[in-house]
């Protein structure tokens, strides 16, 4: 199986005096993958590449960046080992208002089946819910999600203050950053 380089981007890098390289490359079987390069030493020794995930019109699109050495984008807890209730967990995956109209959703209805499709994130906090606790009763997933709204700040990566987190090191950061072709 033989990789080919089908393609070569670049641009400058931040402080102006070496360049930023990207290359794609194609094998047989049609897989594609692309390395990125920091071809300046001061650059790299303060950078490094990060990829973030924006969805928009229902479609996924990567932002590369340089992110300063000592941080990242991807913010989470450092001890991974720790278990998290269920009313903990929805906080680091949902937004306040968003926790509080599933909420809402749930109160007017009376079984999962009951909930519209359209209403994704109701319905998403009931699986997790049986997943965590494993029921469905209604009543425990209105109290506990309901918990869940009333602790929402006291939660240390609640899912605003992840994405607060983000944003400042984001603003830290070089980027997005756009190659132009050279081959
Ligand atoms: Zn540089």
């Amino acid at each position: 199986m033989s990789w080919e380089k089908v393609y070569t981007g670049e641009t400058k890098c931040p402080c102006g005096t070496g360049k930023l390289f990207e290359e794609g490359i194609s094998d047989d079987w049609g897989q594609y993958r692309t390395s990125r390069y920091i071809n300046c030493p001061k650059c790299k020794s303060l950078y490094h590449y990060e990829s973030d995930y924006v969805t928009g019109s229902g479609e996924i699109h990567e932002k590369v960046y340089l992110v300063r050495n000592a941080e990242t984008l991807r913010i989470h807890r450092t001890n991974n080992a720790v278990v998290i209730s269920f009313e903990e967990a929805i906080a680091e995956r949902y937004s306040l208002s968003g926790i509080k109209h599933a909420y809402e959703i749930l109160i007017g209805a009376s079984t999962y089946k009951n909930i519209s499709s359209r209403e994704f994130c109701a319905r998403e906090i009931m699986r997790e819910h049986k997943y965590a606790n494993k029921t469905m009763k209604m009543r425990e997933v209105r109290e506990n999600v309901s918990n869940s709204i009333l602790k929402y700040h006291d939660y240390e990566y609640n899912q605003e203050k992840v994405e607060k987190m983000k944003k400042e090191v984001l603003s830290r950061s070089f980027g997005p950053i756009y190659f132009d072709a050279i081959g």
